[in-house]
């Protein structure tokens, strides 16, 4: 590289600096730095990081004032041009800054943490400050802080005696293991046996060992196989018949994979899907699939194959798996397949696995990354297909800045590519299910599960009519007798609780006072394990009253159904039942997840009870019943998205039973058994489902007939974030075209997070083509008050949540 100069994204997200900074590149680093590095600049008075995003020759400032580049943090670049373009695109089609778009894209290993400290340039007049250098250079803020008043030090800084300084410091760590080299020869060898004495039994013992494997191990190895310590090996290290050297290793965090499996002989509606996405993937065309296919219909088995299909034209390929379904089980599957080509991009992960995943990558150490959202800027440079399981999960898209959907990320992948994309799933989002009608995806149906096997049976339970019938537990009847039955047949149950049901809040009976946070606009809920109300979007708790707050009467309880207490009623009903309970509370160490569901596989209990996490991409063979408690839960969100996630997610549930030789049966308990959503998901009617539910979106304009923009204005006074939310409305309204469609302003789903209270608007349209220009405009005219943070506009493009 000849250019002398660098344009460099800097590490501080504030609108006024996000754009690209010229820097110098100094003649130690012509050369060596590269397009794509991260880079340590000067910045103001500080010294930060910056990816180095071109390099040019000419530049549009007096040359002669460019500060120059530090040194660069890396000796191969960690963004491929590709990836460098990507971030642009995707810092100005979310309207997001680049430096946060950039560092999504990474691993947070690679991210640079600041250090601050005072450096003396003289003597401090100070005597305090003067005392604490005690002939030191620098004192780390820390200590500083501790010692000496603001104050002082901002008053040394006036009189030059000392200044701040900044040190970049990044997190990528890399481990290491103590390996033993052999560099003694052997006649080396045998002149120190002979200087030995009789009772240097253990060294005779090393020397021999040592002779017999002479090559490079590790020194854990060496210890264990010759049942010694350390003290006796450096005798040998002393006399320099070897040596201990620190070998880099790559974390493993899934070593011990069984034997590997070959590809299946496919179904024909497998066959004819391969064909099609096969087809694409030799004709280097972008083009995107949906492949809808029941659950259990074989999609996986697809995906693996199209997969080897790409390794073997040398092409690499990144699968994207929600984060709850990427389970040891999954991974298991592709791993199994492809051994040592797969690397795992997972947020269970440690910050140091991550990493060296993400380096055998970069290394190219392996041809398919399978991972969670982020894992779609993995840095391969040859992609040959991009695979998004379950499409219509709602975590796909990232709820914080830069807002993306990988769909989109993908689909931009593609085109650079020139690889397919396939969206796979048994409940296609509305949005991709139009798409594919009007053939702008190629629509591939596999409707049957494999071997003929039957979707289980689905029944509703009416639980107005159990309350009715005198029945106040939370299992209806029939679904009390089912489970009794799995447990004497030795068969396993899967109770699916949804994440909003089990939410439990506390309630007056005589008052109806509910406790709510006192900074968000949200009940507490109640937690039976430290017996505390706390507050599910701040840190906010305080503990369970005794009495009411308001009007003191004793009847004071927390109602709804939580996991925990759901456990105690089935430890009631059947006392002999071995149960697993998963949830956020029984899963939060590392490893849990995992550990439970090996437990429930090995069939060590009978009941699997849990939220969210176990709906989905399980498979147990002895599972014959899968029971809903609470499939309401989702229906009273204030969401338009409402009755489709309640769909997904029945069907989902529903996919858990029965999978293999023994037929299952699902049961649903609901408070709304005519509700659409329930009853197209018990007869695993998609079509009907989609076909009721645009009628209602183009009714009401909703997606997919209209796109979404949401506008979240966020304020400590309330008035002000009202009249900010007016003023942008009006903007609007008044640049847009008349088809759009303008609501607001009113107060957000929850009106209040951390003493912030939140007002929305929401622009409908179909066809808008000025709308980023006047929402950067809106931006912009507020950029003071936003950085001062007193104000904050949040805009959500297709926003996935509307809370
Ligand atoms: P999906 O991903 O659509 O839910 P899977 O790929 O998990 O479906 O397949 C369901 C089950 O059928 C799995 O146990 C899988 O091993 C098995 N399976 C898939 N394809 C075949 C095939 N062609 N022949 C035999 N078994 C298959
Ligand atoms: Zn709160
Ligand atoms: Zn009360």
């Amino acid at each position: 590289m000849t250019e002398k100069i660098a344009r460099v994204v800097v590490d501080v997200p504030a609108s006024n600096i996000d754009r690209f900074f010229d820097y110098l590149i100094p003649d130690h680093l012509l050369g060596a730095l590269e397009v794509g590095m991260r880079v340590i600049v000067p910045f103001g008075n500080r010294t930060i990081m910056g990816y180095v995003l071109h390099t040019v020759n000419e530049t549009t400032l007096d040359e002669s004032r460019l500060k120059a580049i530090k040194a660069t943090l890396d000796v191969q670049p960690v963004l491929t041009k590709e990836l460098i373009d990507l971030g642009q695109w995707l810092a100005e089609s979310t309207m997001s800054f680049f430096i946060s778009s950039f560092q999504a894209m990474l691993p947070q290993a690679l991210k640079a943490t600041y250090d601050k400290s005072l450096h003396r340039l003289e003597e401090p007049k100070n005597q305090q400050l003067a005392d604490l250098f005690d002939g030191r250079d620098y004192i780390a803020f820390d200590e500083l802080s501790e010692h000496i008043p603001l104050r002082v030090i901002n008053e040394e800084i006036k009189e030059k005696t000392v200044e701040w300084d900044y040190h970049v410091t990044t997190n990528e760590s890399y481990k290491f293991v103590q390996m033993v080299e052999v560099v003694g020869t052997e006649a080396e060898f045998d002149a120190y046996l002979a200087e030995l004495t009789k009772q240097s039994k253990k060294q005779f013992e090393l020397v021999q060992y040592f002779l017999d494997h002479p090559a490079t191990q590790p020194l854990k190895q060496v210890l264990s196989e010759n049942q010694t310590t350390r003290n006796t090996l450096n005798k040998l290290k002393d006399h320099q018949l070897i040596r201990l050297v620190k070998q880099q290793v790559n974390r493993d965090p899934y070593q011990g994979q069984t034997e590997k499996t070959i590809p299946l002989t496919l179904a024909p509606q497998q066959q004819a899907a391969l064909d099609a996405i096969v087809s694409k993937m030799d004709q280097n065309l972008p083009d995107t699939f949906l492949l809808h296919g029941v659950t259990g219909s074989g999609k996986t088995e697809v995906y693996l194959q199209a997969i080897d299909h790409a390794i073997k034209q040398g092409k690499e390929a990144i699968v994207l798996v929600p984060e709850i379904s990427l389970t040891p089980m999954m991974v298991e599957r592709f791993k199994r397949r492809f051994g040592d080509a797969v690397a795992v991009l997972h947020s269970a992960l440690s910050k140091g696995e991550r990493f060296d995943e993400w380096r055998k990558i970069q290394k190219k150490q392996v041809s398919v990354a399978v991972g969670a959202r982020s894992a779609i800027f993995a840095p391969f440079e040859n992609l040959g297909m991009i695979i998004i399981d379950e499409e219509h999960e709602s975590t796909y898209k990232q709820e914080d800045h830069p807002r993306y959907h990988v769909r989109d990320v993908a689909k931009k992948r593609a085109i650079y590519h020139a690889c397919p994309v396939v969206l796979g799933t048994a409940t296609p989002t509305l949005e991709t299910y139009a798409r594919a009608k009007k053939g702008v995806y190629h629509l591939i149906e596999m409707p049957e599960r494999i071997n003929q096997s039957v979707m289980p049976k689905v029944t509703i339970q009416d639980m107005r009519e159990e309350l009715h019938q005198g029945n106040r537990t939370m299992f209806s009847r029939q679904l009390k007798e089912a489970i009794q039955q799995r447990i004497d047949k030795q068969e396993q149950v899967v109770l699916f609780l949804n994440r909003r049901g089990y939410s439990t809040f506390v309630m007056c009976r005589d008052c109806g006072h509910t406790v709510e946070c006192p900074d968000c606009d949200i009940s507490l809920t109640y937690h039976q394990r430290d017996h505390r109300l706390k507050c599910h979007y701040c840190n906010y708790s305080e503990p369970m009253p005794k009495v009411c707050p308001n009007c003191e009467s004793e009847s004071i309880r927390f109602f709804g159904t939580g996991t925990e207490k759901v456990e105690e009623a089935l430890n009631e009903t059947f006392p002999e039942a071995r149960i697993i309970r998963m949830d956020v509370d029984t899963t939060r160490k590392k490893g849990a997840h995992e550990r439970l569901l090996k437990q429930f596989g090995k069939k060590q209990a009978d009941i699997l009870l849990g939220t969210q996490m176990i709906a989905k991409g399980l498979d147990f063979p002895d599972v014959t019943l899968v029971g809903v408690l609470a499939a309401d839960g989702l229906l009273n969100l204030p969401d338009f998205r409402a009755a489709e996630k309640t769909f997904q997610l029945l069907t989902q549930v529903s996919g858990r039973a029965g999978r293999h030789e023994l037929t299952g049966e699902v049961i649903i308990q609901t408070y709304t058994p005519e509700h659409y959503s329930v009853l197209f998901a018990k007869e695993y009617d998609y079509h009907g489902f989609f076909k009721q539910e645009m009628t209602l979106r183009k009714a009401y304009q909703y997606p997919p007939y209209y796109f979404l923009t949401l506008i979240t204005v966020t304020h400590e006074n309330r008035l002000k974030a009202e009249e900010v939310t007016r003023v942008i409305q009006k903007l609007l309204n008044k640049h847009l075209t008349e088809q759009a469609i303008i609501l607001g302003p009113t107060p957000s789903p929850i009106e209040r997070i951390k003493g912030r209270y939140r007002f929305q608007c929401m622009v409908k349209y179909k066809d808008e083509p000025d709308l980023m220009t006047v929402l950067r405009k809106i931006l912009k005219h507020y950029e003071a008050e936003s950085n001062k943070n007193q104000l904050m506009i949040h805009i959500d493009l297709n926003p996935q949540q509307l809370m």
